[in-house]
């Protein structure tokens, strides 16, 4: 079964027509690029897919069972992941803590137990999740609120990435991932997107970055005025050979 299933997904906003019964099927391992100009509806998708929207109709599937829309709880409990170009890190804490950390750190969330958790541990085993993303970032002990935009757009990316290869397999949704990074940035998130995908785990990305799309994706979708015009495979070309 694909590891996400969008059927006939249809979603208005009252005359607007963000989406036009779209289907979309990505399988685990798969990279699948969304492409389309602004406003095409690839951002509603998106948050279709997460659970954050509920479509006006359409269905939702994941490892061929249904999941119900508007809830993102239920979403990231059957395995998919979404990791917002606002990022929702907690800047003051380290880089360990924050991949440790659930999605909601600030409404009540994992944060609760910072004086509980041992930090050591929780960046050891941030340490060795990276290392395995082949991600570095320099010390782990470093707060956030130290790194560079991109750093921390690649910690963002990194802490869904420990989420999802912890649970071993899912869906990761990445929106626009290496907008504002520079290349040495932009290398890394190709490659922990390789190497997710390596491990089985299936990842839907919106972005405009040809290079991402031409060496990480088997396949692009291209929405146009909120209907998916093409579908094609797209040749993988090992930029960083
Ligand atoms: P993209 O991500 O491709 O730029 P969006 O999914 O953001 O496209 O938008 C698709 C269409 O839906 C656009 O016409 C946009 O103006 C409209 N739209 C998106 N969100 C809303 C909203 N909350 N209320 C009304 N219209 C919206
Ligand atoms: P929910 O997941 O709570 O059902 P929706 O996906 O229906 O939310 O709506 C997401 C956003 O789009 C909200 O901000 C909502 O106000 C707006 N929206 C939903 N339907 C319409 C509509 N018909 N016209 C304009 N905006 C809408």
């Amino acid at each position: 079964a694909p590891a996400l299933r969008l059927r006939q997904i249809s979603k208005r906003y009252g005359a607007t027509t963000a989406l036009d019964r779209v289907d979309l099927e990505v399988y685990p391992g798969e990279v699948l690029g969304l492409v389309g100009d602004n406003g095409a509806g690839k951002s509603t998708l998106l948050q279709v897919a997460s659970g954050a929207h509920r479509p006006t109709a359409g269905e939702l599937c994941v490892q061929g069972r249904p999941v119900a829309f508007g809830s993102p709880r239920a979403a990231a409990a059957a395995g998919i992941h979404m990791v917002y170009q606002d990022l929702a890190l907690v800047p003051t804490q380290d880089v360990g803590t924050n991949l440790y950390l659930g999605d909601e750190p600030l409404r009540g969330g994992p944060l609760r137990y910072l004086g509980v958790l041992d930090k050591r541990r929780m960046r050891r085993e941030a340490d060795q999740a990276l290392a395995r993303l082949g991600v570095r970032l320099g010390p782990t002990s470093r707060p956030v609120e130290l790194l560079s935009a991109g750093q921390r757009q690649v910690v963002a990316l990194a802490r869904a990435a420990v989420r999802v290869m912890a649970a071993g397999h899912g869906v990761l949704l990445l929106d626009e991932p290496t907008a504002a990074l520079g290349p040495e940035q932009s290398r890394q998130v190709r490659q922990l997107i390789t190497r997710l995908a390596g491990q089985g785990v299936a990842v839907v990305v919106v972005t405009h970055d040809l290079p991402l799309c031409f060496a990480v994706t088997h396949r692009v979708a291209v929405l146009h005025r909120g209907r998916k015009v093409a579908d094609l495979p797209t040749a993988e070309t090992d930029l960083d050979a």
